[in-house]
């Protein structure tokens, strides 16, 4: 299969591999864009849509990483302003690749296919707190962009998937399915600030951890969550157990990760999948 033939190929190219360097950032819509911004102090900052993007030093250069949409069009220009810390402004275009993600086609009763009229208002006002959420910018950003697998088993691999029910388009999926029994401890992907947990309409019980300079880690369809709001968790902390709250159909974790409040392909952070 494609999947495991790229699998075998990339190891060597992993071995040495600096945080969320070529290849693993690419501006490809879900992927991540690499900016290098130079060394001189203070620290530059970069906006991209009015969002700030993570800026963080590596060795003696500053780097800022952009979240690329996954609405965004191949070879498109996303402009990233830029503030240098000598009070230069520069506009660095950033070109779109491709990247073709599956789409999947659902033929459902009608009445599964719309929200209850009810339920609408409750889902808006869900989506206008989330979105407040995953902007959160907090200034002290995260040690290594590496993140832990929340919870062990075999990783989805559907982030991006185009949704089409009964002939419309529904947003792609944002985050990868882990399946994994109900109860599994779900461990906090790094270190970092509770931003958020709530019950949700689709995402079911949900956890939102900050992990600064606006990278979130979100954790959907929890049977149980065992932390609170403003409470500080270290990498691999118990944050909550799997379960199957929310639209699901059996138990699995939901896992996203956010970037200038664009939610970007987990795996890109993730260690590699092996065996
Ligand atoms: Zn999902």
């Amino acid at each position: 299969m494609r999947r495991r033939a790229f699998l075998l190929l990339t190891p060597a190219l992993l071995l040495a591999r600096p945080a969320l360097a070529a290849p693993a950032a690419t501006a490809a819509p879900g992927g991540v864009a690499r900016l290098r911004l130079g060394s001189a102090e203070p620290a530059p900052r970069a906006h991209l849509d009015g969002r700030r993007l993570l800026v963080r030093r590596e060795k003696k250069e500053w780097i800022a990483l952009a979240g690329v949409p996954l609405s965004a069009q191949a070879g498109s220009t996303l402009k990233v302003e830029v503030q240098l810390g000598n009070g230069r402004q520069e506009l660095r275009p950033v070109k779109v690749v491709r990247k073709t993600y599956l789409t999947q086609h659902l033929s459902v009763a009608p009445e599964q296919a719309e929200l209850p009229a009810e339920q609408v208002a409750r889902y808006q006002q869900e989506r206008e707190h989330l979105t407040q959420v995953l902007r959160t910018f907090s200034e002290t950003g995260p040690e290594s962009l590496e993140l832990l697998q929340p919870v062990p088993g075999r990783r989805s691999g559907s982030f991006g998937l185009r949704r089409i029910i009964n002939g419309q388009a529904r947003s792609p999926h944002s985050g990868l399915d882990i399946a994994a029994p109900e109860g599994t401890p779900i461990a906090a992907a790094a270190a970092g600030r509770v931003a958020d947990s709530g019950d949700y309409l689709f995402l079911g019980r949900t956890l939102v951890l900050d992990h600064g300079q606006g990278m979130l880690t979100l954790y959907a369809h929890l049977s149980a969550i065992d932390t609170a709001p403003g409470e500080s968790v270290a990498a691999g902390a118990p944050i909550g157990k799997v379960g199957m709250t929310g639209r699901v159909t059996g138990p699995h974790l939901h896992f996203s990760v956010y970037l200038n409040a664009v939610s970007v392909d987990p795996a890109i952070f993730l260690p590699s999948e092996t065996g």
